[in-house]
């Protein structure tokens, strides 16, 4: 069993949908209904923080009922749903009933929401934080999406003290120039700051300085970056179009070394689908097809098969893919390890 205090043999006695007890062996409850897993390993479910569920609006592209079969059949319990691809986008508290309304008919998994910061809508930030999201959620360049505008310093301005006064966390899609801006306005304003899905490695000393700062600042990439290689992509292969881009095999390993130094603090899916009209297929035109990878039901594999070789273990895997986008969502009391008190089921508090 993988657990916060590392890999043992243990029983976990469940009740009542709670984690009651986790136990060593002899000093297991005697005489209950038990599920001997033998030499299996027993992870906490994978808490995925980077995932773009489409509904309402391109439900086609991927739905509530499709993203969390795929989210259980791959290990995923619980998945924090992005504001945007979806129409309208998650920027205020009637788009995000509508997300709660649709993800309570068809989840088969623990769904929680981020909001989305665009110019013009810090008012809308209390309401959605009243409505329960995790935190929030921006872009510095285009979004790829219409109705997800892209926000300047001046929006930033606006928005990050409400968010800091808020407690909650701004995620920002971010490289380099970016995330030095972002950085300078967390020192001032105060707010806690997330850089999701880093692809450029070079961008790593700059989030160390501010760490060594004091900055509350976390960082996370993804399975395809940590998976492929642009020198391993075929011309003209648009299923591998992402946003930012696969980069070379050195900032590859470059990304595997930062979450050994704990750098990069975590690993989310970024799961983007479309349909496979949008893709370009028969063209191959990088410029017309859809930037995204869906991966919530390989996540886990992915990063298990890349983490193994490179002699990581099954400890690590737990820190980033469960422990650590629990705590980024404030769920660490509820999700993320096999602990007391925690729910390893489905069900809301
Ligand atoms: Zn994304």
């Amino acid at each position: 069993m993988v657990t916060p205090e590392g890999v043992r043999d243990a029983v976990v006695a469940v009740a009542d949908g709670r984690i009651a007890s986790v136990s060593a062996p002899e000093e297991a409850p005697r005489g209950r209904a038990h599920l001997d897993l033998g030499s299996l390993a027993l992870l906490p479910g994978i808490v995925d923080t980077h995932v773009h569920v489409n509904e309402p609006g391109r439900t086609e592209w991927e739905g509530f009922a499709t993203a969390t079969a795929a989210a259980a059949a791959g290990g995923v319990t619980m998945l924090v749903d992005m504001p945007l691809n979806s129409i309208p986008a998650t920027v205020d508290r009637a788009a995000l009933e509508a997300k709660v309304a649709a993800a309570g008919r068809a989840a088969r998994v623990d769904v929680a929401f981020w909001g989305g910061v665009i110019p013009g809508n810090a008012g809308a930030l209390a309401g959605l934080a009243e409505g329960g999201v995790r935190g929030f959620k921006c872009f510095l360049a285009p979004s790829g999406v219409d109705e997800f505008p892209h926000v300047g310093e001046r929006d930033l301005r606006e928005a990050m003290p409400v968010i800091a006064t808020l407690g909650l966390p701004l995620l920002a899609t971010a490289e380099e120039q970016a995330i030095a801006m972002l950085l300078r306005l967390a020192t001032e304003t105060g707010c806690r700051l997330h850089i999701v899905h880093l692809a450029a490695a070079s961008a790593l000393p700059m989030l160390r300085e501010a760490r060594a700062r004091g900055l509350a600042v976390t960082v996370e990439t993804c399975p395809h970056y940590l998976t492929f290689a642009a020198e391993e992509i075929p011309d003209g292969a648009t299923p591998f179009k992402c946003a930012p881009p696969i980069r070379d095999r050195e900032t590859r390993e470059r990304l595997w070394e930062a979450l050994r130094a704990g750098e990069i603090d975590l690993v989310a899916s970024d799961h983007s689908p479309c349909p496979p009209s949008a893709k370009a297929l028969e063209s191959g035109d990088f410029f017309t097809a859809w930037g995204g990878i869906a991966s919530l039901e390989l996540s886990l594999a992915a990063v298990w098969t890349g983490a193994r070789v490179r002699g990581f273990g099954l400890e690590d895997l737990a820190l980033w893919m469960c422990a650590r986008p629990a705590a980024l969502a404030r769920l660490g009391g509820r999700k993320g390890a096999i602990a007391a008190g925690l729910r390893p089921t489905r069900g809301a508090d």
